[in-house]
């Protein structure tokens, strides 16, 4: 008998079509758009994404957007019929199958885009940065850091942003949920530059599908043999083969 399968999806690019922080200044605003843009690319060009996207969400609401406009520009976003159809079946044929979430967008735009696929129950878990509808502003939308700046930092050398360490968090949820090795297999979907730090920690008999051309694809090729990545590594680029 085949035991337990864990299945972890990145958002923004792998689970859907689309960058969740950019999307939502796309739909309402080319000016933000732009600001976000300037914004992430300041200084060093690290800026950690959830402060960037709360600025501009603060600008967002200051120029009279409202609630309902962010929540219908979320559900909108390109989802992938074929990725629905990929996670809807692999569950109901794989009862032995948990999904996790983890990414670096926010719980409100998961959230919603969720709702909006019907996909509410999908994840157990759903890892990402805490956002909130200001109690006292019912319009304005307040994004804040998975580890607060309040925190002692992640220490981890591998490039992840100061918000969050996509490899910490996977152990850490492994830890709390029976161990890695109460897991079979473990499959991770990825694509971005980020989701590098998480495969470092997994074992020879678990699998990253990669989005071909984007940042993770580079760095698992230039820096994968260095850093003595040992899963199996299979490449994608659309949502059909993942169902495949
Ligand atoms: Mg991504
Ligand atoms: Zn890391």
């Amino acid at each position: 008998m085949p035991g337990k399968q864990l299945v972890v999806f990145d958002f923004d690019w792998s689970f859907v079509d689309q960058d969740t922080d950019r999307w939502v200044f796309e739909v309402l605003s080319t000016e933000l758009r732009r600001l976000l843009q300037t914004r992430k690319s300041a200084g060093t060009g690290m800026q950690c994404t959830p402060d960037v996207v709360n600025d501009t969400m603060r600008d967002l609401y200051e120029q009279g957007f409202k609630k309902e406009d962010i929540l219908e520009a979320l559900r909108i976003l390109p989802f992938h019929p074929a990725m629905k159809r990929a996670v809807t079946s692999l569950q109901s044929r794989s009862k032995d199958t948990t999904f996790l979430c983890l990414s670096n967008s926010n719980e409100v735009y998961i959230g919603t885009i969720l709702e909006k696929h019907g996909l509410s129950g999908l994840f157990s878990e759903i890892i990402t940065n805490p956002a909130h509808w200001n109690p006292s502003a019912p319009d304005h939308l307040i994004i804040e850091r998975r580890l607060p700046e309040t925190e002692p930092p992640h220490g981890c050398s591998i490039g992840c942003l100061a918000n969050m360490c996509k490899g910490d968090e996977l152990d850490n949820y492994l830890k709390n949920n029976g161990g890695k090795d109460s897991f079979e297999k473990i499959v991770y979907i990825g694509d971005g530059g980020n989701d590098f730090c998480p495969l470092l920690r997994m074992r020879s008999k678990d699998l990253a599908l990669v989005r071909k051309g984007l940042e993770l694809d580079q760095r698992v090729k230039e820096e994968g043999e260095k850093e003595g990545l040992k899963l199996q590594v299979k490449y994608w680029e659309q949502a059909w083969q993942i169902d495949e």
